[in-house]
């Protein structure tokens, strides 16, 4: 399968990445796969940042497109580090219910937990959460902030401060 790097020629297609509408004219990222549904193949289309961060391996493959370094290497820190294009956002955990996938403890009511997710069948699927405390030890790296930026829109800016403390303290 071929996958693109295009600018988009409309406004329609939403981002898998983050939900949001790839505006027309912007470049985008086409993953193309096997038709799930029926004959052909579909594309799935992320945002280039998005795709570089979700989908490194295919997003990497597309060949002669012209990547801005600092996207590029979002793509590559998540070839050397597998688990890093599972981040899909980040929240406070609604109750004490879930537990960390890397401690295996409980992640108590109103701390921060990163959401993870798998892409099969051609979908993004939850496999848990992890500590923001504990991004090191399963990452492989504590640097994942312009990640849960890029992913979590309405963090406000003490916020964004709360969570890289919390990173900085691994
Ligand atoms: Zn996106
Ligand atoms: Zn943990």
């Amino acid at each position: 399968m071929t996958h693109i790097i295009e600018p988009a020629s409309s406004g329609r297609a939403k981002c898998r990445g983050c939900g949001e509408a790839i505006k027309k004219d912007a470049l985008r990222f086409g993953e193309r796969a096997p038709n799930p549904f029926g004959e052909g193949e579909a594309t799935y289309w992320f945002h280039l940042i998005c795709g570089a961060c979700r989908r490194p391996d295919e997003f990497l493959s597309v060949e002669g497109a012209s990547v801005e370094e600092s996207i590029r290497q979002l793509a590559e820190a998540g070839q050397r580090h597998y688990r890093l294009p599972r981040i899909a956002r980040v929240e406070r955990a609604p109750s004490g219910r879930a537990k960390c996938r890397q401690c295996r403890q409980i992640i108590a009511a109103r701390t921060w937990r990163i959401v993870l997710q798998i892409w099969e069948e051609a979908r993004f699927s939850s496999i848990g959460f992890v500590h923001v405390e504990c991004s090191k030890d399963y990452f492989g790296t504590a640097d994942i902030l312009p990640r849960i930026k890029l992913f979590t829109a309405s963090l406000s800016a003490e916020e964004v401060d709360e969570i890289s403390q919390a990173l900085g303290a691994v």
